[in-house]
């Protein structure tokens, strides 16, 4: 058919609406169950394309049973309903190509016997095959975009998280469109929720390699079928972190003037220095180095101040500021805090901020000779957060704003956020979000979606162009409506965040009303907490010993009590009866299941912890520690949570390695042991190590905590004024069993900071230096000695370790075994 004939016959259809039912000229993907459409894609399509075509089959299938053939162009047959992806002939024969459509975006139309979906796509599409890469590169699927755009739209498809099971694909034995013409572009250029940094990246914790990699595939499927994607980059910070070392001499000023007279760096913190921005050559440098660098996908001008608040007080710079409304500025107080030697001396400047737009504004004022719509991207951090005073920034000024706010969300903190928001906004600069909050929780059922959806809908609304948040930790079982909403207003920012929290409930079939009291109950204690309150139980509950972002499981038993964690499982038992029926929706209640379990058998760790750091005995500690890993081991692959990101955290301070020493035969040294400082290193001259050394006068120490944390160390300090640096030793006596004449023994140490020697039966066995073998991490690892040779079996023996620490806590401070290797 040539297109005139089809027009006109399109022309004889719409004419005849009025008397034939709609169905007539509708779009059939399936009709009971039967295929009747082919998905055909160019010759030689862009790997997004092919990806676009097998998620669509997916989706059909999983709906309908149906099959439906992926066809290249030249081999399809000619009738029959036809769904083109991506750019093809046929495609551009009707005249619906990707012309004019910003990266990411597509056309979506259906025209006669023809679905077509064409997009902005790219090469760079390598996210779903390759081997745990994220979505932070620069891909452009538009294709692909459209492709969910459509199963969200016509199919009612959701992903409430990443793989088979976070799927909801509503079953339809037909699926037959009535019309569909759209053109969509997403809101943001730059969709982020990173995967590929730091913690999130972590690969111990995964009992298998390959579960890893397919989490992360899964993962990054799933912020995609979102349609998160990225038209730049948006890798800016912090622009000139080495310019000290490359100009220090020869650019002096460039660099701060700092209130002894000098530029240069501050004294105080060498390591943080902001520039001279007032500086005319400097401007000249950095708008030089932008020509010379600029890319398409990396095209503007970057004026990120380095890692610092602002210091300079030169003329120029200090003529430039504007103080904000509270600001209390006094020179002569800087100049007497900076003589003091204190740091945050520049705070009394005042904000900096107006300086700093200034700044902002005459790069892009010469950049505009080279590029008349050139775009500047810069920091709102430390003393230039507020809001301008007085500076009337653009939309080609694109702010990067890092909300101080963790958990808990508090009004405050919530109220903070929107203020400074706001002010940028109303300064006339496109803002993007770059949030560190997400790498908040640990796998604890923390609750924040309502209020991340609200303010985040804030902020959509005025002036967001990007977000980049650091990190996706990935608790998918826990906190999942959060990390919903996340994903969700990404894309749906103007939407209700009630709606989206609707729809992931409604994902639950039978069980969505159970489901929803059930996470109503995590909204609840979540809500309830404020930090006051939480420093509060920490320091009568735990000792003070609770963590933040970092080590939130520390904190989490005064938040997640018996109490609430009996009712949570309660409430998750009713939505398991309300599932029952349901195959796929038991199989989501269960997952939520296996969550909890994660987190009931993580408070059980830590309380266990909590017991062997006072006791010393380490077998309930370990017992645990060791069924936690057996029930991740059997559940990671369901992706109930990142396993590495836990492992990154829960190794900041459970000893893994005593689990390892319990697999062997080992006997443990008496917990108690003898010690004494040596402040003038004497003792290896007066030979302490000697097997027949008495210490009677010796103090009493344990080896499972620093000596600062100790009485003998409280006391050293309540003398001394300061914690105790220097040599100290340790000695203890012991006999060992020996079962196996085969068997070689050793002498296993959890932990000692940082440096040691040790004697068994006065002779020499070990030397460690720190850091042992340039490992500065080596203060905190386990190490063994064989120690065969010099032990005795059918006596007494004696160890002594004379301990060198420098810097902070200091000590054999995990559990000494001896272990038998067969
Ligand atoms: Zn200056």
């Amino acid at each position: 058919m040539t297109r005139f004939h089809r027009t006109v016959l399109l022309t004889v259809v719409a004419m005849l609406t009025t008397i034939l039912p709609a169905e007539s000229f509708a779009f059939d993907v399936v009709v009971d169950g039967k295929p009747m459409s082919a998905i055909v894609i160019a010759d030689k399509p862009l790997p997004v394309v092919e990806y676009a075509a097998r998620e669509f089959q997916h989706h059909v299938r999983e709906a309908s049973g149906a099959e439906l053939p992926i066809l290249r162009e030249s081999a399809a047959p000619k009738d029959g309903n036809r769904i083109y992806l991506g750019r093809c002939r046929a495609a551009d024969e009707a005249g619906i190509t990707s012309e004019g459509l910003s990266p990411n975006a597509f056309r979506g139309k259906i025209d006669g016997a023809g679905l077509y979906i064409v997009g902005r796509d790219n090469w760079g599409f390598s996210s779903v095959d390759a081997r745990g890469v994220s979505i932070g590169r620069i891909q452009h699927n538009g294709t692909l975009f459209g492709v969910y755009t459509f199963l969200a739209e016509k199919m009612n498809v959701k992903w409430l998280w990443p793989g088979r099971i976070g799927e909801v694909i509503p079953s339809a034995r037909t699926i037959r469109i009535a019309s569909w013409d759209v053109t969509w572009k997403p809101p943001l250029r730059h969709a982020r929720l990173r995967t590929h940094y730091g913690p999130v990246r972590f690969e111990d914790g995964w009992a298998k390699r390959e579960n890893m990699f397919q989490f992360r595939v899964d993962q990054t499927a799933w912020m995609l079928r979102h349609r998160m994607g990225n038209e730049v980059s948006l890798e800016y910070n912090h622009a000139w972190g080495n310019y000290w070392n490359k100009y220090g001499q020869t650019r002096r000023e460039w660099f701060p003037m700092m209130p002894n007279g000098e530029r240069g760096l501050d004294p105080i913190y060498k390591n943080y220095f902001p520039m001279c921005i007032s500086s005319p050559s400097f401007h000249e440098h950095v708008i030089e180095e932008w020509k010379k660098r600029r890319t398409a996908e990396r095209p503007w001008v970057n004026g990120c101040e380095n890692d610092s608040g602002g210091k300079c007080i030169c003329e120029t710079c200090r003529s430039w500021d504007v103080p904000a409304p509270g600001d209390e500025v006094s020179m002569a107080k800087l100049q007497e805090q900076f003589d003091r030697g204190e740091g945050g001396w520049e705070r009394w400047m005042g904000s900096l901020t107006d300086r700093y737009c200034r700044f902002y504004l005459t790069l892009q004022e010469m950049a505009r000779e080279t590029d008349p719509d050139a775009t500047v991207i810069v920091l709102a951090y430390e003393n230039y957060a507020k809001p301008p005073v007085k500076a009337k920034l653009n939309r080609n000024i694109v702010v990067s704003l890092v909300p101080g706010m963790m958990y808990p969300w508090t009004d405050d903190g919530r109220e903070a956020f929107r203020d400074q928001w706001q002010g940028w906004s109303d300064a006339g600069a496109s803002l993007y979000l770059r949030p560190n909050y997400s790498l908040d929780g640990h796998a604890m059922p923390i609750f924040y979606a309502h209020k991340f959806g609200e303010d985040f809908a804030f902020a959509f609304k005025r002036g967001m162009i990007a977000t980049d948040f650091d990190s996706l930790t990935g608790q998918y079982a826990t906190q999942g409506p959060t990390l919903y909403m996340k994903v969700r207003m990404q894309v749906d920012g103007d939407v209700p965040p009630q709606e989206i929290l609707d729809d992931f409930y409604g994902g639950f079939g039978p069980a969505s009303e159970q489901i929803r009291a059930y996470f109503d109950h995590w909204r609840e204690v979540s809500d309830a907490v404020t930090h006051e309150k939480l420093r509060k139980a920490i320091r009568e509950e735990l000792d003070g010993d609770g963590g933040g972002w970092p080590e939130f499981y520390k904190t989490a038993p005064v938040i997640f009590r018996p109490n609430v964690m009996r009712r949570g499982s309660e409430l998750l038992a009713v939505a398991e009866r309300a599932a029952r029926d349901e195959e796929r929706t038991a199989e989501k209640v269960a997952f939520l299941r296996h969550g909890l379990t994660n987190v009931e058998q993580i408070l059980e760790t830590q309380a266990a912890y909590r017991g062997y750091k006072k006791s010393g005995e380490p077998y309930e500690f370990v017992a645990a520690l060791r069924r936690l890993d057996r029930f991740r081991a059997k559940h990671e692959h369901l992706w109930i949570a990142n396993m590495g990101y836990l492992r990154w955290s829960e190794d900041r301070h459970w000893d893994r390695n005593l689990v390892d020493v319990h697999r062997a035969e080992n006997q443990a040294l008496p917990t108690k042991w003898k010690f004494m400082w040596d402040p003038r290193d004497k003792g290896v001259r007066d030979e302490w190590y000697a097997d027949d050394f008495n210490t009677d006068a010796w103090h009493e120490i344990a080896t499972t905590s620093h000596w600062e944390k100790q009485p003998i160390g409280k006391k050293w300090k309540q003398k001394h004024g300061r914690n105790y640096d220097g040599f100290a030793w340790y000695r203890n006596a012991f006999e060992v069993e020996r079962s196996d004449d085969e068997a070689k023994y050793m002498l296993y140490f959890g932990a000692v900071d940082e440096a040691c020697t040790v004697w068994i039966n006065g002779r020499k066995v070990l030397v460690r230096p720190f850091p042992f073998e340039e490992n500065m991490n080596s203060w905190m690892e386990p190490f063994e000695i064989d120690v065969t040779d010099a032990l005795r079996f059918d006596g007494i023996n004696t160890v002594a370790v004379r301990v060198e620490d420098n810097r902070g806590g200091g000590g054999i401070w995990r559990s000494v075994y001896i272990a038998e290797r067969r």
